[in-house]
């Protein structure tokens, strides 16, 4: 198995992928908030997620990147129903999650988890380690002959001693906090983990030990991780797969290799560009820095066109008034600009032409 140090955030392990069936697939996925229009005005709907699909299998890590308020997270809430989905399905193993009900729904509950970037806000400060396993292990469907016992075997997993049981999340480091929090989650055996900025938080050396824990455990349990960070390097690591998104929309989504290696968005490029040097590539490789100019536009009046258009360095006016769709590009990848490679598809064969 690969190991993260410090090498690692540069070049990041060769891309993995495993056969099987999509775990989880969403498909053309919306979500909207109500915006209060405040005194005498009326209130509106702004768009937070549109036509976002995507598949994840057993085993994969699918990596989701883009600015601060493009709907990465929003993402991961709707899946979990914190947010709900004005459009669009959700299925895991196959199933509509939209119409699961009672004892199916807590069993897809249970079957996705969340960690996310700030374990002390998640961990109840008043429970001691022991009882926070304890009271998620309560929920398994197969309750375990000795739930003490199995909290033991869990803290071992996730690098924590049988001392910390009695330790409450005040005691403890933010590394061992979020260990706690990957043990939570591990009590319910899930197959799905979302980890929405999970170690954003943590300095580097932490953070190398977590990335590196939840590797190990993706290898011995088969996890499948939805890894929601603006940190590119992190991503390099974890993820087989990455999608980018810009303001509610996956504008580029491929194999890790296929993003960094040759991403085919402007934005990704500009993403990939800002990313310090020595992390990315070397110099007689490297992307030619692409600075962007000026904020993300609101969501709630996006710019017409590509909504990129404002910002990018290559719009033409076809740009301003055309919204690009998300097509297949000779190097692999999905990516949403007029201006990318599209694949060439074949003429269709003629009916009734001579064999
Ligand atoms: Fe830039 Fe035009 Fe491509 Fe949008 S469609 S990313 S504005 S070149």
């Amino acid at each position: 198995m690969s190991r993260l140090d410090g090498s690692d955030l540069v070049n990041g392990p060769s891309s993995r992928s495993r056969a099987g069936e999509a775990l989880l697939e969403v498909r053309d996925l919306e979500v909207t908030f109500r915006r209060s229009g405040g005194i005498g005005r009326r209130a509106s709907r702004v768009p937070a997620v549109q036509g976002v699909s995507f598949q994840l299998r057993a085993g994969e890590t699918l990596g989701i990147a883009g600015e601060s308020g493009s709907g990465k997270s929003t993402i991961a809430r709707t899946l979990m129903g914190i947010n709900q989905a004005s459009a669009g399905s959700m299925r895991l193993n196959g199933e509509n999650v939209g119409a699961l009900r009672g004892r199916r729904l807590a069993e897809y509950r249970r079957t996705m988890q969340m960690i996310f970037q700030d374990p002390y806000d998640s961990l109840d400060p008043r429970m001691k380690v022991g009882e926070t396993l304890l009271e998620a292990i309560s929920l398994r469907t197969t309750k375990p002959t000795d739930p003490k016992r199995a909290v033991e075997g869990i803290l071992d997993q996730v690098g924590l001693s049988r001392s910390f049981i009695d330790r409450r999340p005040r005691e403890l480091s933010g590394g061992q906090r979020q260990r706690v929090s990957i043990a939570r989650a591990l009590c319910v055996d899930p197959r799905l983990i979302l980890c929405d900025e999970a170690v954003s938080a943590l300095d580097v050396s932490v953070r190398a030990q977590v990335l590196n824990l939840l590797k190990d455990l993706q290898e011995e349990l088969g996890l499948a991780y939805l890894f929601i960070s603006h940190d590119l390097s992190t991503l390099r690591f974890m993820a087989d797969h990455v999608g980018i998104m810009y303001l509610g929309r996956l504008v580029e989504i491929g194999t890790r290799d296929e993003i960094f290696e040759n991403p085919q968005h402007p934005y990704t490029r500009a993403l990939l560009s800002a990313v310090p040097e020595p992390i990315v590539r070397d110099r007689s490789t490297r992307l030619p820095r692409v600075r962007l100019t000026g904020e993300p536009p609101s969501a709630a009046n996006p710019p017409s066109g590509c909504s990129f258009h404002p910002r990018c360095p290559m719009a033409q006016e076809v740009c301003r008034t055309v919204a690009p769709p998300l097509r297949t590009t000779t190097s692999g990848q999905d990516a949403a600009c007029h201006f990318a490679d599209p694949v060439l598809v074949p003429e269709p064969a003629r009916i009734g032409a001579d064999a």
